[in-house]
């Protein structure tokens, strides 16, 4: 049925991509098309009532809005119908035609790179909902009348790289989406019999707000989860709430319902994910998703303002009683309201994941390898106000395999340990092996293993934790020695006044100073860093991204017990290039051991072979 203002046009490049990949590889859910396509008749119903708020002359009567589907066996068609907003021939177009967000074009890579087979749960966490639909149709057709507008239009496509756009008469305000569906194959379900499609609505949508018609039955219980008392609501209906506003595939780590009374009121329905969105980390300014309804009435699904950005991977529906339903972004900040919730919910979130960290361990080691180091950007940005985050991180330690908290630490602090020491470093193994870490546990001393990037940035504001200093042992450490301690390297330092002169003059800009240690085990030598410099991991970053060199406030720390030095120092009384070489050794080694790299490799292999030509 062809008119003359039919148009066919190309999809974009990725849409097409998208569509092979969900025919192709993603067929092992193909009922999800459903619940996929009765969402948005609920978005397209949610945004006409919205619209009818604001633009009275509408007059559109938004108390009978409502979704019908309408199956034909014998033609094998399947009819999704709702009367909600629609869309206008360029809506149709851009909505269905082309990616909108940066973020698909991001997913569509990642399916490649990764194989979609194995991460189906990608698909739709970007908004591709609508193409499932190919997933089980060969031929799909829109036809949509917008609220406000006159003309209608069809849509069609047979996932073949185009669509065909027209002029379409006498149709009804909103959406009809006719999918001509394919042979179900041998154990495939039949999406035209009435059994099944009961069953996927109960199943998948059975909250929806709007009531989904079949014949003249009501398919769906319609009550909003989030609005029904707990004891109501079983944990598989928990479940599927949260895979219909999360596009996840699996169950959510925990559940955290309730309703707030008093000067603010407002019901929430907060899911924590038990895995981590790929996209966690790749927005350019990265907010916080969760759903803000008023009176029923969807205001946003994406409310920034209701948990900081480091509560981002929470998912969930807030609904407020007292915000005025026309709110607008501005008002969105500003309001107290929306505040007073902010800072309930944040507490709510940080307190439930502290009860699951005193409970269940393994579940809580699981929460925080997907994402921990989110929690930590709130650290980071200064937000950790009574320190609950900091109660929350995980450590892995000197102590051994592991994970350890702030708290278990301190607690097994022994009597007349000054601080709690932390390292940073690229991994357990380096940090097992360096000699800054050695000292401290021959004294006894448990280290903190910090090995993720964030964790630099992180422990320049994580200053102490339950009165306790956080102190880095790369930083030159006084208040470690005893007296005694003390004496001895006052001692070796007057006795090898010559040696440390003489390395001075010899590294010259490459170090700060060069000084006896009490705080070296076996080690002859060490790198240490003047108090506030960058730390060794730190610096290395810093020198990668703005070129140049390592920073010159480190500090070379002999070892006044070791035979290396007292060589050392005969070598420097004789002078020559043997002390020369030797200096050079030491100090490489010493970069060697933290995980640093040597300045001039091939000079220093040449000196280590010299070196064992004479041994
Ligand atoms: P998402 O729902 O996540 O935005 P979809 O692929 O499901 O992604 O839908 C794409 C867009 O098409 C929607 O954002 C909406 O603008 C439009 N759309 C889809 N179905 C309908 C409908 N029944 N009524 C009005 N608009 C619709
Ligand atoms: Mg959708």
């Amino acid at each position: 049925m062809t008119t003359e203002s039919a148009q066919s046009l190309p999809f974009e490049t990725e849409v097409q991509e998208l569509l092979d990949l969900m025919i192709h590889s993603l067929y092992s859910h193909p009922e999800i098309f459903l619940r996929e396509l009765i969402s948005n008749a609920s978005d397209a119903c949610d945004k006409l009532r919205f619209e009818a708020l604001t633009k009275p002359e509408l007059g559109v009567d938004t108390t009978q809005l409502g979704i019908r589907l309408e199956a034909d066996t014998e033609a094998r068609t399947l009819t999704i119908v709702d009367d909600g907003i629609g869309m206008s021939r360029d809506e149709l177009i851009s909505n269905l035609g082309t990616i909108a967000g940066s973020g698909t074009r991001r997913l569509m890579r990642e399916l490649k790179e990764s194989g979609a087979d194995e991460r189906p749960e990608l698909i739709g966490q970007f908004g591709v909902g609508f193409y499932a639909s190919f997933m089980v149709a060969d031929e799909v057709v829109v036809e949509s009348l917008r609220a406000g507008e006159e003309q209608g239009h069809r849509w069609s496509s047979k996932a073949d790289g185009r669509y065909t756009i027209e002029d379409a008469e006498g149709l009804e305000r909103g959406t009809r989406i006719t999918l001509h569906l394919k042979d179900a194959g041998e154990d495939g379900q039949d999406f035209t019999a009435e059994h099944v499609l009961r069953g996927l609505v109960k199943r998948y949508s059975d909250f929806v707000e709007y009531p989904i018609r079949m014949g003249d039955d009501t398919l769906n219980s319609r009550k909003p989860v989030w609005a029904r008392p707990k004891s109501d609501v079983t944990e598989e209906e928990y479940a599927d709430f949260y895979k219909h506003l999360s596009h996840d595939f699996h169950d959510p780590l925990e559940t955290i319902h309730f309703k707030a009374e008093g000067s603010t009121e407002y019901t929430a329905l907060l899911y924590i994910p038990a895995q981590r969105p790929f996209d966690l980390f790749r927005e350019q300014q990265p907010h916080s998703k969760l759903s803000l309804y008023v009176k029923r009435v969807l205001i946003t699904g994406e409310c920034k303002e209701l948990l900081p950005s480091w509560l981002r991977f929470v998912r969930g529906v807030v609904e407020a009683a007292d915000l005025p339903l026309n709110v607008s972004r501005e008002i969105l900040q500003s309001n107290p309201h929306m505040r007073a919730i902010k800072k309930r919910l944040t507490k709510k979130v940080l307190a439930s994941l502290a009860s699951i960290l005193k409970d269940d361990r393994e579940r809580y080691a699981g929460f925080w390898k997907e994402f921990g180091s989110v929690l930590k950007e709130g650290i980071c940005l200064g937000e950790d106000e009574d320190g609950a985050i900091a109660e929350l991180c995980l450590f892995e330690s000197s102590r051994g395999e592991g994970l350890t908290t702030l708290a278990e630490a301190v607690e097994r602090m022994p009597e007349g340990q000054p601080a709690i020491y932390t390292v940073t470093g690229p991994d357990r193994e380096t940090l097992d092996a360096s000699p800054h870490v050695a000292a401290y546990k021959q004294r006894g001393y448990e280290v903190l293993y910090l090995t993720e990037p964030i964790d630099e940035w992180m422990i320049d504001r994580l200053t102490s934790f339950q009165d306790k200093p956080l102190r880095s042992v790369h930083a030159v450490d006084e208040d470690l020695l005893s007296d005694s301690e003390k004496e001895a390297v006052s001692a070796a330092a007057e006795e090898h006044a010559q040696l440390v002169e003489k390395l001075q003059e010899h590294f010259g800009d490459r170090l700060a100073e060069v000084r006896f240690s009490g705080r070296l085990a076996d080690a002859p030598a060490m790198l240490g860093t003047k108090d506030g410099a960058l730390r060794p991991h730190m610096d290395r970053a810093f020198a990668e991204t703005h070129g140049g060199g390592m920073s010159a406030e480190r500090v070379l720390e002999l070892n006044p017990n070791h035979p290396l030095v007292a060589r050392l120092s005969e070598l420097a009384a004789k002078g020559g290039s043997d002390f020369a070489d030797r200096a050079d050794l030491l100090y490489g080694q010493a970069l060697l051991a933290e995980g640093s790299p040597v300045p001039d490799p091939a000079r220093f292999s040449k000196l280590i072979v010299d070196l064992l030509e004479k041994a």
